[in-house]
């Protein structure tokens, strides 16, 4: 079978790829400690799983708007409004398969052929694919990791060409954890702004921070920022329900309307269970993040510190979401290997930590750790990383 063009140039995701091996050293015996997770290892809270069985007793069973029930789109102007001073009207809001989905379908809708997206690299490893499967052009900019992987202004710019047609922010970062403070926000908005740039921001880490910095949305800066952006979040990272697929999408109504009729061709609906459960997400007083908040920040200081007593590694301290994005090039290096790939292999065989290589990610000198996992599991991973350091030197 001569699969279409489009499949054939796809990458399949990294961070798959490394939690497929792992799995497979675990079936045969192995103590694999995987640090590849991208979900949080917290369950869903119990007032949200008791939602989704009434809504299945009550009969929500059904087919729903394909952009959402309207009470969930209703919710979700009301988190805006609360949360990032935004004020959206319900016909600028999708609910969608997943934040993924969203973003899969904004593309979809906004791309032709050769458009240009600037994608700041290390990115998140579904972006540049989403943007050629949609017929586009991933534009990656690299960061410096001394301006803590942000993109400065003057990058942004130099990227820009006749044919660009958006620019993506996420802001905390998959997968290094930075976030740009509105100083920085404002200034990169402006050559959007300039330039008639779509601002994709996606902000699904919004509630995972661990400093006194607080998320801002770029486009809660201005009115004209606002017409300017979609931004894209969900219930995945901050209520512990990757599983249930839900996400969503703000934005201009033009925008939303052709993402809401893709969405009637493409998945219907997302599913009319999961809606009732990301419902009672939004409407209780419960703050489900706490606990992960704490449990999280713990767990960064403890792995952050242990990481960098490692000889060849160094890791700059992140502010939100759950990975530490280390830079090993020394490691690799002084212990004889070509890449960091390699290295990230090598370590995954004689010591059984999987660590997903930062070549997905756009950052070869890297590797990304999650530390959705327990303490003792952290703790144990970090001796066997050192162990492995120290007998390759
Ligand atoms: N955006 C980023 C940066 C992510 O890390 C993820 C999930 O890993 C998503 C979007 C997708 O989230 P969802 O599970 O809601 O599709």
């Amino acid at each position: 079978m001569d699969l279409a063009k489009r499949v054939k140039t796809l990458t399949p995701s990294s961070t798959l790829a490394i939690t497929a091996k792992a799995k497979e050293l675990k079936n045969q015996g192995h103590d694999v400690i995987g640090l590849g997770a991208g979900e949080p290892d917290f369950n869903t809270p119990e007032y949200i799983i008791k939602a989704a069985e009434s809504a299945m007793k009550n009969g929500f069973t059904k087919y729903t708007p394909s952009g959402g029930i309207l009470d969930l789109r209703e919710a979700i102007v009301s988190k805006f409004k609360q949360d990032n001073e935004l004020e959206y009207s319900t016909d600028q809001i999708i609910v969608t398969t997943g934040a993924k989905h969203a973003l899969y379908t904004l593309f979809q809708v906004i791309l032709n052929e050769d458009d240009e997206v600037i994608v700041p690299a290390p990115y998140w490893v579904s972006y540049p694919e989403q943007i050629k499967l949609a017929g586009g052009k991933p534009i990656v900019v690299e960061s410096d990791e001394k301006n803590n992987f942000k993109l400065t202004p003057e990058q942004l710019e130099s990227a820009i060409t006749s044919k660009t047609k958006a620019f993506i922010i996420n802001s905390p970062s998959n997968p290094t954890g930075m976030m740009y403070d509105e100083e920085e926000l404002k200034k990169l908005g402006e050559i959007c702004l300039e330039h008639n740039i779509l601002i994709v921001s996606d902000e699904i880490y919004e509630k995972l921070i661990y400093t006194s910095d607080n998320h801002v949305s770029i486009a809660a800066l201005s009115d004209q920022l606002k017409q300017q952006t979609v931004i894209v979040n969900g219930v995945s990272k901050s209520h512990a329900m990757t599983g249930w697929r839900i996400g969503y999408a703000a934005g201009p109504k033009e925008i939303i309307k052709a993402m809401t009729n893709l969405a009637s061709h493409s998945t219907s609906n997302p599913t009319s269970i999961a809606q009732y459960a990301a419902l009672a997400a939004y409407n209780t007083k419960e703050d489900p993040n706490e606990e992960m908040r704490s449990t999280f920040s713990n767990r960064l200081e403890l792995l952050l510190e242990l990481l960098n007593d490692i000889p060849g590694i160094s890791c700059i301290r992140p502010k939100g979401a759950f990975y530490l994005f280390p830079n090993v090039i020394d490691a690799v290096k002084s212990n004889g290997f070509e890449s960091a790939d390699e290295w990230v292999t090598a370590l995954l065989e004689e010591e059984k930590v999987a660590l997903v290589p930062g070549s997905g990610f756009g950052a070869p000198n890297n590797v990304r750790l999650s530390y959705a996992t327990s303490i003792d599991l952290l703790e144990e991973a970090a001796k066997r990383i050192k162990r492995f350091v120290l007998n390759h030197q």
